[in-house]
This record gives structure tokens, sequence and C-alpha cells, in this order.
């Protein structure tokens, strides 16, 4: 069993799904154990990336989940992002996709993405947003 790591692709990326070529919004590393001659697993430099948009990653993500890899992720921690945003309510879907609500002036606003840094960016948009 391995940890894969999920962070935000670079601009520009795309799916590496069959066909699909939609914009990649999760970049997931995979470490590749290598095979020695003598038959010994080497942890080294062999590492695979992987691309998604947003409606290929669930199902690739629930796949790595069911074959007990761990899938962390590595622009933030969401239990320190809520406590650091107590104004907001924040929560995950099984799916694995992230939300956060708060209250302006009596209506709700919920921003949602699939990584923690890209979902700190939008609440930090929101709040400059009230600010303002
Ligand atoms: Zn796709």
């Amino acid at each position: 069993m391995s940890t894969y790591e999920a962070t935000s692709p670079p601009e520009g990326a795309t799916c590496q799904s069959d066909h699909c070529r939609s914009a990649a919004v999760v970049r997931l590393i995979i470490p590749r154990p290598r095979l020695t001659a003598d038959g010994l697993h080497t942890h080294a430099d062999a590492i695979t990336t992987w691309d998604n948009c947003d409606l290929h990653w669930p199902g690739f993500r629930d796949v790595c989940v069911r074959s007990g890899h761990t899938v962390l992720d590595r622009t933030g921690d969401l239990r320190e992002l809520a406590s650091a945003s107590p104004e907001w309510a924040i929560f995950a879907s099984d799916g694995g996709r992230l939300y956060a609500s708060r209250r302006l002036n009596g209506h709700g606003t919920t921003v949602d993405a699939y990584l923690v840094g890209p979902l700190r960016a939008q609440m930090q948009a929101v709040d400059a947003d009230v600010r303002d």
C-alpha cells in the first residue's frame, strides 16, 4: 500500500483519462517502487504523475482508495483550514469534493474544490469581497 499525493496541476495541464483532454484540476503523484535485479524494492526516484479533470477525478480517487492506497492532499490540511476559518462551515462529500460556506448579509455563499489549496483561495476571494 502506498501514499499517493494529490496536488494542483501546472497551468495548462489536461486530463490524462482516455480521449478527455479537459483542463486538469488534480495531479496525483504516484510512487513507483522499482524492482532491482535481486528482487528487492527500492523507493528511489521512480515517480509517475496522473492529471485529472473534475469529471474523472472522483472515480479515479475512489479506485485508489478502494485499492488500499492513501490519497494525501499536499495543498493543505482541511482541519487546519476549518479551525483557521471559524466563519466558514467546511465539509467534504463522500466523493472527496470539499465545500466551504458562510453567510454574507443574510445570504449563503458556498465555494467548492477538490483540494484544500484551491478551496482556501476561493474562500479568501470571498473574504476579500466582504472587506471591500
Ligand atoms: Zn477527464
